[in-house]
C-alpha cells in the first residue's frame, strides 16, 4: 500500500499517476508508445500525450496540461499529474446523459463603445467589438431556437467594465457565461481559435502566462469550466482541420475568475492575420463559427448532469478516504502515544491512496490554505485610434 502511495506522489508536491494508473483511469484498453507520443485509446476515446510537452490531444482537440508530464515511457517511469488526469477524465470524457438540458446562457460580446478591442491593420480595418457582437447575436439565435434562455451583457455598441459583465451573469442567475473575443498577435501568421478557462488554484496559466493564484470565485467550477471550454473548443477545432487548433488553455482573466457560474472565454481567430480576417468577414464563416460555439454549448448541456453526479461521488470518496485516514492516525496515536503524526496541513492531500483509487486527487486545488485575493483594478485596454474612418472595410462595422 505504501509503495503504491509513493508511486503517485513526488517530492515537489505534485501527485503523479503512473502509465498503468492513467490507462486504467481513462478506461483505455490500448496503450501505444511510438517514440514521440503515448496514446491511450478504447472504442470511444483517443488521448495522446507528448513527453516533455504540456500539450495533449483529447479526441483530436488540443488541451494544455497544468503540469508537464515527467519521466519516459521506454524507461517505464512516465507519469501524469493526478490533476490533469482528473480534468481529462471528468471534465472532458464524461459521457452524455441524454438530451441537452435547457440552460440559461449569458453571452458576453467582448469590448464595446470606446473600447474597440483589437483592430486589424489598415487598409482592412475591422474592430473586434463589432465582430464579437455579430457573433454573439448568431449564437444567441441558435440557443433560443433550441429552447435555451439567453441573456446578453450587451446588445449594442456600449462600453462595459469587466466587473459589470461578471455581475450581469450573477444577477441573472445564469447557468453558464460565454465571453466571445477575436485575437491579435504581432506575428501576422498567427492563426486559429482557442478557448480559455480559469487555471486551477496553485497552478500557473497555460501555455505560459498568468501566475499561479490562490482560490478564486471561478475555481468553484473547475470541472464544469473545463467541460464547457473543452466542448466548445472541440467543435471550433472541427471547423477547418487545415487551421491549427490552439486548444483549451487556462488563464486567470478577470471574467473567468470573478464569474460565479461556469465561464469560458473564446478567441475565434486573429484579426492580425489577413487571410483569417477575410474569412471572418464572410457571413458563411460566421454562421459556421456560431454553429460550432452553440454545438459546444449543447454538448456541455447534455453532459452537465452526469458530471454533477461524478463530482459528487468523487467528493464522497475523498471524504471517506480522509475520514479513514484520520481514524487510522487516531488509533495509531492511542496505541503508541509517543508517535508524532505529522500529515495534515501539507500542501497536498495526504490521504491513503492505492492503485484502486483512481479518483483520489483534490477536487479543485492542491493548496489547502485558501487565499482570497483582493480584487485587482484591471483596466480595459485603450482603443487603438490610428485608423482611417474611410476604410473600405468600415462597412462591416455598420452592419
Ligand atoms: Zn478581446
Amino acid at each position: 500500500m505504501f509503495c503504491a502511495w509513493l508511486q503517485c506522489h513526488a517530492q515537489n508536491g505534485v501527485q503523479w499517476k503512473t502509465l498503468k494508473q492513467t490507462q486504467r483511469a481513462l478506461g483505455c484498453t490500448n496503450c501505444l508508445w511510438n517514440g514521440d507520443s503515448v496514446l491511450f485509446s478504447n472504442e470511444t476515446n483517443i488521448v495522446r500525450f507528448y513527453p516533455g510537452r504540456r500539450r495533449a490531444d483529447v479526441n483530436r482537440c488540443t488541451v494544455w496540461l497544468n503540469v508537464l508530464p515527467e519521466g519516459n515511457v521506454s524507461n517505464g517511469d512516465w507519469r501524469l499529474s493526478a490533476i490533469d488526469l482528473d480534468f481529462i477524465k471528468l471534465g472532458m470524457l464524461t459521457a452524455t446523459n441524454g438530451e441537452p438540458k435547457h440552460l440559461h446562457v449569458m453571452l458576453d460580446a467582448g469590448h464595446g463603445g470606446m473600447d474597440d478591442g483589437a483592430r486589424s491593420r489598415p487598409p482592412l480595418v475591422v474592430s473586434e467589438k463589432h465582430l464579437t457582437l455579430d457573433l454573439v447575436r448568431l449564437v444567441g439565435q441558435r440557443l433560443e431556437e433550441a429552447g435555451m434562455k439567453v441573456s446578453y451583457t450587451r446588445t449594442n455598441d456600449v462600453a462595459l467594465a469587466l466587473d459589470e459583465r461578471s455581475l450581469a451573469a450573477r444577477k441573472a442567475k445564469a447557468d453558464i457565461f460565454v465571453s466571445i473575443h477575436a485575437n491579435f498577435s504581432p506575428n501576422p501568421q498567427s492563426t486559429g481559435s482557442e478557448t480559455f478557462v480559469i487555471n486551477p488554484a496553485g497552478y500557473a496559466g497555460t501555455p505560459e502566462g498568468s501566475r499561479a493564484r490562490g482560490f478564486q470565485i471561478g475555481n468553484a467550477n473547475d470541472y464544469l469550466n473545463t467541460q464547457l471550454g473543452y466542448a466548445i473548443q472541440r467543435h471550433l477545432a472541427l471547423m477547418d482541420e487545415k487551421v491549427p487548433d490552439r486548444g483549451l488553455k487556462r488563464q486567470s482573466f478577470f471574467v473567468l475568475r470573478e464569474t460565479s457560474c461556469p465561464a469560458v472565454l473564446v478567441e475565434i481567430g486573429f484579426l492580425s492575420n489577413v487571410s483569417e480576417l477575410l474569412k471572418m468577414l464572410e457571413s458563411e464563416w460566421m454562421d459556421t463559427c456560431a454553429d460550432s460555439i452553440s454545438d459546444g454549448i449543447f454538448e456541455y448541456a447534455s453532459k452537465v448532469d452526469a458530471l454533477g453526479v461524478a463530482i459528487r461521488e468523487k467528493r464522497e470518496r475523498e471524504f471517506a478516504s480522509k475520514k479513514a485516514k484520520a481514524e487510522k492516525d487516531k488509533l495509531a496515536k492511542v496505541e503508541n502515544p509517543s508517535l508524532e503524526i505529522n500529515c495534515v496541513n501539507t500542501n497536498y492531500v495526504t490521504g491513503v491512496q492505492s492503485e484502486e483509487q483512481e479518483l483520489d486527487a483534490p477536487i479543485t486545488n492542491r493548496v489547502e490554505k485558501t487565499v482570497i485575493e483582493m480584487k485587482p483594478t484591471e483596466k480595459v485596454q485603450p482603443a487603438v485610434t490610428n485608423v482611417s474612418p474611410q476604410s473600405i472595410f468600415d462597412y462591416y462595422s455598420k452592419r
